[in-house]
């Protein structure tokens, strides 16, 4: 087993999302440092599907959550738990866009998107923060965006949930930081994923000139900054929201 980062605690980390992109690259390469991964999706086949592509897919268990519904999530928790030696992360990973410019943006798709990117994250972290205060050790990482720090027009549902995910992970940290368990967010950039497939030429013509690095991100490009999140380096850093975007927003 591989002694990177905090792997060697073989405590459990827990991905939701995890069946493609951002979520699937997370999951797997965590496994492959050594921690035991939870993967959690709303659909278990596909989370088989992504755990079969794993080196070793023993060291992975699916889940199966639609993570803005509570009794979901109570009950995929409770069942990580019950498998688990130890929680040792949880990332909350999954997250949705709908978009559409203010005026014409859908009382349903402003919901949708609240209720998957923001409650969603704030249902997993209520469900597994008791236990990791009753440990007193637990790294909470959330996927925000640099939208939700920059706004974007077309986003503002996206932008106020991603937005909502940095002061949530502050409170947090504020929080649970007595018993020893932190929050940090990552803000990425543009990433090559199935969310950001269908955009205009144009806007990813004029999305890339304004990457300092002068390209997209690859879902690989996340991994150091959760795996950093993770590890007894990052020990003492808490409340933070870490912008991983090529340099595009500072
Ligand atoms: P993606 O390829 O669209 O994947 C989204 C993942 O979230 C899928 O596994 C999806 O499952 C899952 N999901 C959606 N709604 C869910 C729900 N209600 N319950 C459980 N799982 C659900 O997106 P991505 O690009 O990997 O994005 C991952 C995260 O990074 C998101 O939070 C996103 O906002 C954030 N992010 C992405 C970018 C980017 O450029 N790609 C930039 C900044 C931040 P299904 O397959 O079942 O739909």
């Amino acid at each position: 087993m591989s002694e990177q980062g905090g792997a060697q605690t073989r405590g459990t980390v827990i991905v939701t999302g995890a069946n493609r992109g951002i979520g699937k690259a997370l999951a797997l390469g965590l496994a492959a440092d050594g921690y035991p991964v939870a993967m959690v999706g709303r659909s278990l086949d596909k989370l088989e599907a992504a755990r079969g592509e794993a080196a070793d897919p023993d060291r992975i268990r699916c889940y199966a959550a639609d993570i803005a519904r509570h009794e979901d999530v109570q009950a995929a928790v409770k069942a990580i738990e019950a498998d688990a030696e130890a929680i040792h992360g949880l990332v909350n990973n999954a997250g949705i866009t709908r978009d559409g410019l203010v005026m014409r943006l859908s009382p349903e798709q402003w919901q949708e998107v609240l209720d998957v990117n923001l409650t969603g994250t704030f249902f997993f972290t209520r469900a597994i923060a008791p236990l990791m205060m009753r440990q007193r050790s637990g790294r909470i990482v959330n996927i925000s965006s640099v939208i939700g720090l920059a706004g974007n027009a077309g986003q503002a549902n996206y932008a106020a949930s991603k937005a909502g995910i940095v002061a949530m992970t502050k409170s947090v940290a504020r929080e649970l930081g007595g018993r020893g368990v932190t929050c940090n967010a990552i803000a990425p950039g543009f990433i090559e994923t199935d969310m950001t497939a269908d955009l205009p030429e144009k806007v990813r013509t004029d999305m890339l000139k304004s990457i300092p690095l002068k390209r997209f991100g690859a879902v690989s490009d996340l991994l150091g900054a959760v795996r950093f999140m993770l590890s007894p380096d990052a020990a003492w850093i808490t409340g933070q929201t870490l912008v991983v975007d090529g340099g595009m927003v500072m």
